[in-house]
């Protein structure tokens, strides 16, 4: 019998699981169906570059359909909804599609509507978003007209993609105005839901220190509930303000509108109820979930989508071999945060672990939770591993699925001062 595998969205999780699922079976074995309504494949972390002239907007883009390989059928067409019981996706062109085995790995959507004003006065004018290409790339011409006044670099509401990303943006912003020679007419502020710069203790110490070096103010438990961009005021709902000349807004996140409309797969927002261990979804064993469609209390990041992959194709073998499904995905995430300066830093969690001090993978590896040239090397080297080793499904040397232990400090002295 040949296999009937649908996997709906040809982004990071759609593309390494097609590819990783192609190696595995022959194709008298398995017929492996990607779909996705477009065919530019975005290198999402590059947004974070764009605004600052660091990254080409037409070198991050590439064709998704060349991404997949020989013998995987690419459809381009909407999802309009799954049909959980008939087993059946059914697609915006009117076509039909029955599965065997569905992997949903359609993402996050931005929602920038639904906060009262985001998308109004001042939309793409003095409010900005960096979290997709066209809110880069016009935030590029902001800055660059920007002589001066306050900067404020705002998340609504978690869960967002890559949360180290608008952390990121601050440090990058006081290199870039450093650059400029104006940093001493910039404010810069950080405004987060948080109780801190991060969500984990010893990291939101670390970062919340290396803000305070670089002196971008910090202003925490946040929930943005207006901007209004013709004032150029964010308000929370218990009625505090933070003032701006010009806003940088993560928008709230949600997951595929077309999960709201599939009877039963999906929460309030749209994300999909998933076994955080095994990635099978809640809804039907025959559905599994890959990157930032799935609810698991991890980061919604490309290094995490990886390390699913290889636990989320091994349970697809199980599932349809009938054997019992390996429970073994830690949560594993690995982010680099840029710093500016040609510097980054890298962090190394799981469910279980938080971001410690110490050295990845090995204590000979690079340094944790420290700014190093090293770190902001690999994170340039990260584009040539997504296009080559991720996107293909391989695995990357010296980088493994759980995360490893050997080089942390497991009861660290901290380098900053509780913020
Ligand atoms: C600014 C920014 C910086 C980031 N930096 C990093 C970083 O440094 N490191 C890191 O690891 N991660 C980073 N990320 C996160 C990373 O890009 C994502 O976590 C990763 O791409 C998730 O993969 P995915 O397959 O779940 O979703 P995506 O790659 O977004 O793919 C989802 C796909 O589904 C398709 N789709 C959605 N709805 C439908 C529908 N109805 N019908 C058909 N197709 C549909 C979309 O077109 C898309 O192709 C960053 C993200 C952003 C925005």
């Amino acid at each position: 019998m040949v296999h009937r595998i649908v996997i709906l969205g040809g982004g990071t999780g759609g593309t390494l699981t097609a590819n990783r699922l192609r190696r595995l079976y022959a194709p008298a074995e398995a017929r492996i169906t990607v779909v996705d309504q477009d065919d530019r494949h975005v290198y999402q972390p590059a947004l974070l570059f764009v605004p600052f002239g660091l990254a080409d907007p037409d070198e991050i883009v590439r064709p998704r359909g060349r991404q997949l390989h020989a013998g995987i059928d690419y459809r381009r067409s909407a999802v309009d909804h799954v049909d959980l019981g008939g087993d059946a996706v059914h697609l915006a062109d009117g076509t039909t599609l029955a599965y065997d085995v569905l992997v949903v790995a359609t993402g996050a959507v931005l929602v920038p509507e639904e906060t009262d004003g985001l998308d109004g006065p001042g939309w793409m004018d003095k409010v900005f978003t960096f979290y997709d290409l066209p809110g880069a790339t016009a935030l590029a011409g902001a800055l660059q007209r920007f002589d001066g006044g306050r900067l404020v670099v705002n998340v609504v509401d978690m869960p967002i993609k890559c949360p180290v990303a608008p952390l990121e943006f601050c440090f990058l912003a006081d290199w870039y105005f450093t650059e400029r020679g104006i940093r001493d007419k910039v404010s810069l502020t950080y405004v987060t839901p948080l109780d801190g710069a991060f969500t984990k203790p010893v990291a939101s110490r670390e970062l919340a220190g290396l803000l305070a070096d670089k002196g971008v103010e910090l202003v925490t438990e946040f929930n943005t509930g207006t901007v209004d961009g013709a004032t150029g005021r964010l308000i929370s709902y218990d009625d505090r303000e933070v003032a701006f000349d010009l806003a940088v807004v993560v928008p709230l996140h949600n997951g595929a509108p077309y999960v709201g409309r599939s009877e039963g797969l999906g929460d309030e927002l749209n994300f999909v109820p998933t076994d955080e261990r095994t990635l099978q979804s809640k809804a039907n064993p025959k559905v599994f979930v890959i990157g930032d469609a799935a609810n698991v209390p991890t980061s919604k990041a490309g290094s995490v989508t990886h390390f699913e992959g290889e636990v989320l194709v091994e349970n697809v073998r199980r599932h349809l071999a009938g054997e019992p499904l390996d429970a073994s995905f830690d949560g594993h995430t690995n982010c680099f945060i840029e710093s500016g300066f040609h510097k980054a830093l890298l962090i190394d969690f799981n469910y279980e672990t938080e971001p410690l001090p110490g050295h990845f993978p090995t204590s000979l590896g690079l340094p944790l939770l420290k700014e190093s040239r090293l770190n902001h090397l690999g994170k340039l080297m990260f584009e040539w591993l997504y296009w080559h080793a991720l996107l293909p499904g391989r695995d990357i040397p010296g980088v493994p699925t759980a995360m490893p232990t050997a080089g942390k400090v497991l009861f660290p002295v901290l380098t900053h001062k509780e913020a």
